[in-house]
């Protein structure tokens, strides 16, 4: 059969076409269902077919779909900015919308780039990152982004290498153990901003739990508030790379809160469309934004849907239905119950190594032998392997990276709607 529409397949077979969406259950066009265990791409936060929704983007299509930022504003981007302004923490007041999350994370280096020339301190440009971490698929994102099995195509094009170890406490990379490691990994930021230059560096951007490479790691306490103070005393921006943690997934708004300490910005994706339409943004504090409004007074970023009102009226329809119900606080209650099933699952599936996570962003690092904390053979495609078994039973799984090698495969995300209610989580 001639197929034009190019899509990496999950089996071998033609994927399976879907018909709709209720809930937290996806309907194929065969008649079978599936339920949406991973959000799609931790994506559909809110679950599929809400009326609300598709009724507020209707209204928006009835008036105008497209303006370009450019030319006009519209009540939908600036109520959805309002709106964001108001549930985010701090001083995160001024939103800039882009179309995914990997612009998301570019508009938030150019505004931290930005943020120093204005400054006068044009030498410090670059962004630090750490290995095991996933900040978008584009070549600047991809460039900030630990993640071999994405780079290793494409090196020669990539502007910069991360540096920093990540909080990975199930094999911890200084073979420590926590509160007695005091916090080395967090400390290593310090050592790669004097290896760099203090004067060379714009920016730290982490995911607070490190998602598709590290299958939600989940730094100890006390690791942000470090990480917060070292970025203090370096003049380092901490961006907060939110994409997959924010809107509510971890039981809090921004998974950051889960810490005491604020991002100077940070970038949403995934969950702030919550799959209704495309939109992600980089949020900047009042402290980034004055010497830009002081200075050259424009974002020097932007696509031509930033900002469309069809795409903003479906994020503002999202986070009031957020709000409505309460979402966070239901995730972090099922995330509890979900974990607490997995954990009592150990026994009898030994290929569990490790549940971690937040409210109901749970990862599951797979091992072959616990004795020797041994992964399974990255041949073997353990991870891969497990989610095509769980489609096939019609439960969608996220593929994630774990071990000490890296490969996906050795781990799975399980992230279904933050709708999900007790009994489905117990049918789960
Ligand atoms: N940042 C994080 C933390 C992500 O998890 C992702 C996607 O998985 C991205 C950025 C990139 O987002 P997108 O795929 O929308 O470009």
């Amino acid at each position: 059969m001639k197929r034009s529409y190019l899509i990496k397949p999950l089996l071998d077979e033609q994927l399976p076409e879907i018909a709709f969406g209720r809930g937290i259950f996806l309907y194929g066009a065969d008649g079978k269902d599936y339920l949406d265990g991973s959000s799609g791409a931790i994506t559909c936060s809110i679950g599929h077919g809400i009326k609300e929704i598709t009724d507020a983007m209707n209204e928006q299509a009835k008036k105008v779909s497209f303006v370009y930022r450019s030319h006009f504003t519209s009540k939908a981007a600036e109520g959805l900015a309002d709106k964001l302004a108001e549930l985010l923490p701090g001083d995160l007041n001024w939103s800039f919308f882009v179309n995914s999350g990997s612009e998301a994370a570019e508009t938030a280096m150019k505004m931290a780039i930005q943020y120093w020339q204005e400054k006068g301190r044009p030498s410090k440009t670059a962004v630090l990152s750490r290995w095991r971490s996933y900040h978008g698929i584009t070549m600047g994102a991809l460039s900030l982004s630990g993640y071999p099995e994405r780079r290793v195509r494409f090196t020669d094009h990539l502007a910069s290498n991360p540096d920093v170890s990540a909080p990975y406490c199930f094999r911890c990379p200084f073979q420590q153990s926590y509160p007695s490691c005091n916090l080395m990994c967090a400390d290593d930021l310090e050592r790669s901003i004097k290896r760099m230059g203090e004067e060379n560096i714009a920016a730290f951007i982490a995911e607070p739990i490190v998602g598709a490479a590290g299958a939600c790691l989940t730094p100890p306490p006390g690791y942000y508030e470090r990480i917060r103070d070292i970025c203090d005393r370096y003049d380092v921006l901490f961006i907060a790379d939110e994409v997959m943690t924010g809107m509510g997934r971890t039981g809090k708004v921004l998974a950051i809160e889960h810490w005491d300490c604020l991002p100077d910005i940070v970038v949403l994706g995934k969950g702030l469309g919550a799959g209704y339409s495309p939109i992600a943004a980089a949020v900047a504090s009042d402290k980034v934004m004055k010497p830009i409004q002081e200075g050259s007074r424009v974002i020097m970023s932007g696509h031509t849907y930033s900002g469309n009102p069809q795409s903003a009226a479906a994020a503002l329809a999202v986070l009031k239905y957020m709000d409505k119900h309460s979402l966070a606080e239901q995730a972090a209650r099922q995330g509890q119950q979900l974990r607490e099933q997995l954990n009592g699952m150990q026994q009898s599936f030994p290929f569990i190594g490790e549940v971690r996570g937040i409210g109901l962003l749970i990862g599951i690092e797979l091992l072959n032998n616990h004795d020797d904390m041994a992964p399974f053979p990255k041949q073997l495609k353990a991870g891969a392997k497990l989610v095509e078994l769980a489609f096939r039973n019609r439960l969608i799984l996220y593929p994630a990276s774990a071990g000490e090698e890296g490969g996906d495969g050795d781990a799975v995300i399980i992230a279904p709607p933050l709708t999900i209610t007790s009994q489905e989580t117990a049918d789960l």
